[in-house]
């Protein structure tokens, strides 16, 4: 199964990924290793749209399972998202790849605040636009972020790099029958709330005809072997 042509992505990346294989926080040689995946997506002639998660640090429902107000614990992981974005900056930066972040919690002095018509600008230049934040309010995750910014950026689809290599009938962790879909419906992802984006995310793609492909990021080359519609990946999609 291969996507359709595609000029312009969202590559969503769990925070965890910037772990490498540590327990907590960022790994700068990993996030070199990933930024160099990314440049190589940007050199077939792709514009590039990125999301961080931010769950190598800080995730506002854990907060909250320890007794902290759920709001100010999401605006910490918010935050988090940010930093996991000037890191990602940074290493692609290293390489020569210009980028810009745009965060929806503004914070000039660090990066620039989400402007869709200056992003438009940014990825016509053929730079990177890393999008930080999320949606800039609790009670969401960076998933929906990914979502919204791709349906605002008219990206073609939305690429899931995380450590699992597609979507699964039941957690491949636990059960070592579970199978993999080649390709799945939006519906049938929210009718079994199968684990591949949270519900809004997965909506609003949905809504916007965005297909959203599910792969593991932590093989070298896989972002890559997935733009060529080959390798292993899950595609969800309207039919
Ligand atoms: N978050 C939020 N609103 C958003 C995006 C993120 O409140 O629009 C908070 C939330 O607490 C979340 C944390 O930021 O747990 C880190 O994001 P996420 O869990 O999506 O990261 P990932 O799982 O992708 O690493």
């Amino acid at each position: 199964m291969s996507l359709p042509t595609i000029k312009r992505v969202l590559l969503k990346l769990s925070g965890e990924v910037l772990m490498g294989n540590q327990q907590f926080g960022i790994d700068p040689e990993f996030v070199a290793e990933l930024a160099k995946e990314v440049k190589a997506a940007k050199e077939t002639g792709l514009e590039v749209c990125l999301v961080i998660g931010g769950g190598n640090i800080f995730r506002g429902m854990a907060g909250a399972a320890k007794g902290m107000d759920r709001a100010q614990a999401d605006y910490m992981g918010m935050l988090a998202t940010v930093m996991n974005a000037l890191a990602m900056q940074n290493a692609l930066e290293q390489l020569g790849v210009q980028t810009r972040v745009q965060s929806a919690i503004e914070m000039d002095k660090v990066c620039e605040p989400v402007i869709r018509r200056r992003a438009e600008r940014h990825l016509e230049k053929g730079r990177v636009v890393i999008f930080a934040a999320g949606v800039g309010a609790p009670y969401f995750t960076t998933d929906s972020g990914a979502a919204l910014r791709a349906a605002e950026m008219k990206c073609d689809a939305l690429l899931k790099g995380t450590s699992v290599d597609g979507v699964y009938d039941s957690d491949p962790k636990h059960n070592p029958d579970a199978v993999r879909f080649e390709t799945v419906t939006y519906d049938r992802v929210l009718a079994d709330n199968l684990k591949v984006m949270d519900a809004s995310a997965v909506a609003l793609c949905r809504d916007n005809k965005i297909p959203i492909v599910v792969f593991s990021i932590r093989e070298k080359g896989n972002l890559a072997r997935v733009l060529a519609g080959e390798g292993v990946q899950t595609i969800v999609q309207s039919s």
